[in-house]
């Protein structure tokens, strides 16, 4: 992911090299350049409009700087804009007070929201948590089996559908999970719902329902960072639909171009919290703005 964009943009510095000082012809011709790269690699309009101002902005006020050529110091401030649009400082999980803390996963179908349950169920346990992974995906065939397996590697319990917990109903198997966490003093529940290929009224009134009943403190929409343009779309719609708390980027690993990522946050508003970047447990890592503008930049 990103290498066009990397290369892209890393073209678009060379120009300025050998420059004694950044004049504004260079300026807007580094970010017209850095316009289309963006545009290119798929990331929201707004985004790349609000992106390329601000480079703009701060590339004219620059201090003649004895210590960076103006290539460097366009990338300095690229590098700078790109932590900026990707959220900044990153966010911890919000934890309840009194737990169980309540995490709801939501997301469409194949975003991987399942196998996510599995990593954050994992990550947990090693921060010291007793999670419990709850099958609230009663939509896709396999879906409980599927977490039932990714629970087991991770380590963590999972609470399935069965005569008293709730079979057929996603929202009674949510009720059931969270008492049983109650009960058994688990201090987190990672809830994982039903997604459709694309976004349907009957899916997301089934997540709102999941969400009334369990009261999440955190509701982590699942965005597959291979979607490309379809991203800012997916990702509106479960904003206004269910709402969420923050984001997880998953397939960082693939190659798509990269604009899903770099968008999600400004059109959304909502950070990003985690990354997964392959299918194992283990490929999955707190998110961090600065690594992934560094990325980008390499
Ligand atoms: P769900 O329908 O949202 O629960 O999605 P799943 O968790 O079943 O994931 C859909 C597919 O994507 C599965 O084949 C996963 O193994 C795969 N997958 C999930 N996360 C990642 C990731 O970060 N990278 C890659 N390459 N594949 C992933």
């Amino acid at each position: 992911m990103f290498a066009n964009l990397s290369d892209r943009l890393t073209a678009s510095f060379k120009q300025l090299r050998g420059k004694g000082r950044l004049s504004e012809a260079d300026i807007d011709a580094t970010v017209s350049e850095i316009r289309r790269a963006l545009l290119e690699a798929d990331v929201a309009l707004p985004v790349v409009r609000s992106f390329t101002a601000a480079v703009r902005e701060r590339a004219k006020s620059a201090e003649v700087s004895a210590a960076l050529n103006p290539a460097q110091q366009v990338i300095k401030i690229v590098n700078a804009e790109l932590i900026e649009i990707l959220g900044g400082e990153a966010r911890d999980l919000r934890f309840a007070k009194h737990p169980p803390t309540v995490i709801m996963l939501a997301g469409l179908q194949g975003a991987g929201k399942t196998t996510l349950a599995g990593k954050l169920g994992r990550w947990l346990r090693e921060q010291g948590h007793t999670p419990l992974l709850v099958a609230s995906d009663l939509q896709r065939p396999n879906a409980v089996t599927q977490l039932q397996v990714v629970g087991e590697r991770a380590g963590v319990p999972v609470w399935a559908p069965e005569p008293g917990n709730g079979v057929g109903d996603p929202v009674a198997v949510a009720r059931s999970g969270l008492q049983h966490a109650r009960d058994r003093q688990y201090s987190v529940v990672v809830v994982d719902t039903a997604g459709r290929l694309g976004v349907d009224a009957e899916m997301m009134q089934q997540a709102i329902d999941i969400r009334d009943a369990t009261d999440p403190d955190e509701i982590l929409f699942v965005l597959d960072a291979m979607i490309g343009q379809d991203a800012v779309t997916t990702a509106n719609a479960f904003a206004e639909g269910v709402g969420f708390t923050g984001v997880v980027l998953s397939k960082l690993d693939g190659d798509a171009r990269g604009g899903a990522a770099l968008s999600v946050r400004g059109v959304t508003g909502k950070p990003v919290l985690f990354a997964s970047t392959g299918e194992k447990l283990e490929d999955f890592e707190r998110f961090h703005a600065d690594r992934m503008a560094s990325r980008i930049l390499d």
